[in-house]
């Protein structure tokens, strides 16, 4: 058992191994409040790895609707159930005392999935439950079920900003290949890696015996028991891509199936360079990096389970913010006005999502003109038609976009569609 430093939580915790981190980590940002559970994300991923005999029931990239659903049902809900009643009215955080490396959203003072199972001491590295085959049955049960504010359905009250009384929001969820797997520290096998080049978390398929420890202690529920070859299975993070080995990829890193696929435009897939404590080496250009600490509009989900995940979200606006609090940790208000009220820096990084499926690993802003002054919520804000450059992972530009959507004139010869 060893100390390592995760800086989501600001403090050191207990985990199975000592600290070894990857030069580049794989990392995305998904903005909540765009997302429109097409599903075009789960089919993409569907259709390349999960089609087979045995998988029917994987959906490595799930789409559920919160606050009721779930893949598995409720499996978020059990979890900081459990955690608790183990630690009963403990999981709270120190907000005030921040740092912008090491403890950006304050200091976690409550217990993590891996402090809780040693308190509980049950044989486990990381508290979790393994889910009934029922809870696996529909992988959508409660889409588009809003909370409601006066307990009536039937009544639901009229809505405004900043919060709404009835709400939902979707949640993407894929696993979070992250910092300090709770799959890889409960595999008794030794059967999962984390890799050297790029963080991402994998299954040894010679090695695994099904145990299904790693389906019992991830706290995401992404490792996945496949009854027809008896071992496990999970989200590759569609590594050929990563890798840059795909026919389409030209050599250099490409997003993977569920990214690339994305209709609303709500994911931007990257990887982060690290520093050996596994913080965030600086690099301001990198469109990740910007997003997750330097404007912090993008959070990690329930950073108190302790496992460090790699995947960050733009918190839904209009969502009551102690569901959200407890979703995202106490970063959720700062990062609400900071989205709501862009700089003019983030208003250009936001274009980049799903402008391209190259990997941007730096961009750069070309000022434009400005195009009007807008009023939200009282305060003004200037929107200027600024232009962002993506690069690839040599350099060569990938991608040139414009804040404002190109505006083109048919010319008068040309005035029947077809033709
Ligand atoms: S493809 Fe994009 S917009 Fe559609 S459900 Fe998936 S994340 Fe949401
Ligand atoms: S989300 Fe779960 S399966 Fe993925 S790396 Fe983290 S602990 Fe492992
Ligand atoms: S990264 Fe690849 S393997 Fe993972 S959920 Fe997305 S499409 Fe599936």
């Amino acid at each position: 058992m060893a100390d390592v430093f995760n800086w989501q939580l600001g403090r050191k915790m207990r985990y199975r191994f000592p600290e070894a981190h990857p030069e580049w980590q794989f990392a995305a940002v998904f903005n909540i409040n765009r997302c429109i559970a097409c599903q075009t994300c789960s089919m993409a991923c569907k259709s390349t790895w999960t089609f087979s005999e045995g998988q029917e029931y994987m959906w490595w990239n799930n789409v559920e609707t919160k606050p009721y659903g779930g893949y598995p049902h409720q499996w978020d809900v059990h979890l900081l159930q459990m955690l608790e009643q183990v630690n009963p009215g403990g999981q709270t955080w120190d907000a005030a005392n921040k740092d912008a490396k090491t403890a950006p959203y304050g200091t976690y003072q409550g217990m993590t999935i891996f402090e809780a199972a040693a308190k509980q001491n049950a044989g486990q590295e990381a508290l979790g439950y393994l889910p009934k085959d029922e809870d696996w049955t529909a992988p959508n049960l409660y889409e588009d079920t809003a909370r409601n504010g006066t307990g009536d359905l039937r009544r639901p009250k009229p809505v405004s900003l900043p919060e709404h009384e009835t709400w939902f929001f979707y949640l993407q969820r894929i696993c979070n290949h992250c910092t300090y797997p709770a799959c890889l520290a409960a595999c008794p096998r030794n059967a999962i890696y984390k890799r050297h080049e790029d963080g991402i978390v994998l299954i040894d398929q010679s090695r695994c015996r099904g145990y299904r420890k790693c389906a019992e202690e991830c706290p995401y529920k992404k490792p996945m028991f496949r009854t027809t070859t008896r071992v496990s299975e999970k989200c590759i993070a569609c590594y050929p891509r990563i890798e840059g080995a795909d026919p389409l990829s030209d050599g250099v890193p490409m997003e993977t199936r569920c990214m690339s696929a994305c209709v609303g435009k709500i994911r931007l897939q990257g990887l982060a360079r690290l520093n050996s404590d596994g913080t965030w080496a600086e690099d301001r250009s990198n469109p990740l990096y910007f997003l997750v600490h330097v404007e912090r509009v993008a959070l990690p989900l329930y950073p108190q389970f302790g496992t460090g995940p790699n995947v960050y979200y733009i918190p839904p606006r209009w969502v009551p913010r102690p569901y959200l609090r407890q979703m995202f940790g106490p970063g959720v208000d700062d990062a609400i006005a900071r989205y709501e009220l862009p700089s003019r820096e983030l208003t250009a990084v936001l274009q980049l999502f799903r402008a391209t499926r190259t990997v941007i690993f730096r961009y750069e802003i070309q000022e434009g003109p400005k195009v009007r002054d807008v009023t939200v919520g009282g305060k003004t804000w200037s929107l200027y038609n600024d232009t962002v450059v993506g690069f690839d992972k040599r350099g060569r530009e990938a991608v040139r976009i414009t804040v404002m959507e190109p505006f083109y004139e048919r010319p008068s010869d040309r005035y029947i569609n077809s033709v």
